[in-house]
């Protein structure tokens, strides 16, 4: 009888990040003592049950974004309790873990948040699943203690990217290659300056070319990248930047490798893009498209959110674009907080001047997300005229974007916020605790 497993809820929006926990794991060595299952969330009591016969312990790890919690929180919090029952620990880390641990562990019933970056500490965190540690020894976790106190060990940080594979390839589980982790402009509404930090992290040149060349033996041809900003790469132990990157990856191209670089699944600041970076991506890059975060057409509202770049910088992102014969898609956040008639009306005139620069609209309704400034604010309203005007961008084949399923999702966030199911703060958190939900 093998001694230890560990099951991983496994579901498509968290594939990247369990990827890459395994290629931790492996780097670790833990897969010598350790069986790793891979399941869905309606799998996970029946495969665990079917693995109490074969091993003497068994831990369950789970990487979360707030977004799942929608289709899955009642079945996570059902899990939770049987497996408690059956004196299983569970630990759920990633963003929404790390913006909401008090919510992850009261509400959710995970008896461990984990915050941060697991690499490096990945061994202990499997110890303290599988009941060998005692929690107050592992950094990164937050749990609510035998006398009803919140703990909080601080949170995880992976300084050396290159430590640690992107993917797992004992298990041939592939993903893009993460080559920089962390963002220094912690732009209001997104999590990952205040998941990862602001701190940047590179993978060196030489690691990214050696799991490229590594995806290509294995007949993966299409090499993506997982950055917040794919311009910003600029590794300071060597101070190579993402020109001498990719003349690196370029080079690939000839043993039949496709360089897609500042597109799907990353993008790019507008205000980094000119006619000579432009230049260079042409000849280097096998996109013709690359993605450009916008998000709003307003100056005062890129201020608000603190975006540090205009509504001035993506046209001209987009000129220098075009004038090489590539194209962009340029996201778009509607509803953020504090949008005003006024700056709705200039975010469509401003969509509309990108669109005649060969720009595409993507659209995306504002999401509170947990561990941002926004985390407590709530959506603007669209106004009608606003609403009319998109659609017929929409309808004109201009735009596109999943706004209007995002819209009826943060209704449904909103509504997990006020019974609290998404916590937030200590205060809310120990009004649960207490049997008095107070709402926002
Ligand atoms: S939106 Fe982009 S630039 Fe802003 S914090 Fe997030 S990753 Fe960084």
């Amino acid at each position: 009888m093998r001694r230890n497993a560990v099951v991983v809820g496994y579901w498509k929006t968290i594939k990247y990040s369990v990827h890459a926990l395994l290629g931790a794991a492996e780097e670790h060595e833990l897969h010598k003592d350790i069986d790793f299952y891979l399941v869905s969330v309606d799998d996970l009591l029946r495969t665990v049950n079917e693995l109490r016969t074969k091993y003497s312990r068994i831990m369950y790890m789970q990487t979360l974004l707030t977004t799942d919690l929608l289709s899955k929180h009642e079945k996570l919090a059902e899990i939770n309790r049987k497996l408690r029952d059956l004196g299983i620990v569970s630990v759920a880390g990633g963003p929404h873990a790390t913006g909401d641990p008090f919510g992850t562990v009261i509400s959710l019933g995970f008896e461990y948040a984990f915050l941060g970056d697991v690499e490096d500490l990945l061994p202990q965190v499997v110890e303290l699943g599988l009941n060998y540690r005692d929690p107050s020894s592992v950094v990164g976790v937050f749990y609510v203690d035998d006398s009803g106190k919140f703990v909080f060990r601080g949170r995880g940080f992976t300084k050396e990217l290159d430590k640690y594979p992107p993917f797992s390839p004992k298990l041939n589980l592939f993903s893009p290659i993460e080559i920089t982790r962390g963002c220094r402009y912690s732009c209001s509404f997104c999590q990952v300056s205040y998941i990862h930090t602001a701190i940047t992290r590179h993978r060196s040149i030489e690691n990214i070319t050696f799991w490229c060349k590594y995806l290509l033996s294995r007949g993966i041809r299409d090499l993506r990248f997982i950055t917040p900003d794919a311009l910003s790469y600029e590794d300071p132990r060597t101070n190579r930047d993402f020109i001498e990157l990719l003349s690196e990856l370029s080079k690939l191209r000839t043993a039949g490798g496709k360089v897609y670089f500042g597109t799907f699944p990353s993008e790019m600041r507008p205000e980094k893009i000119n006619q000579e970076v432009s230049r260079f991506l042409r000849t280097h890059v096998d996109n013709k498209r690359v993605n450009i975060g916008a998000q709003t057409g307003s100056d005062e509202l890129l201020k608000k959110i603190k975006r540090g770049h205009t509504s001035e910088d993506v046209l001209n992102a987009l000129e220098a674009l075009s004038s090489v014969g590539l194209s962009a898609e340029v996201d778009y956040i509607i509803g953020l907080p504090d949008e005003t008639l006024e700056d709705q009306q200039l975010t469509i005139e401003h969509m509309r001047k990108v669109i005649s620069k060969g720009g595409r609209i993507r659209i995306h309704y504002f999401i509170p997300l947990p561990g941002t400034p926004y985390a407590l604010r709530n959506p603007s309203e669209i106004s009608t005229q606003f609403r009319r005007e998109l659609m017929r961008l929409v309808g004109s084949g201009k735009a596109r974007g999943n706004w209007l399923n995002q819209e009826n999702a943060v209704r449904e966030l909103l509504r997990l916020r006020d019974e609290g199911v998404i916590l937030l703060t200590s205060d809310r958190a120990r009004n649960v605790l207490s049997g008095s939900l107070r709402k926002a």
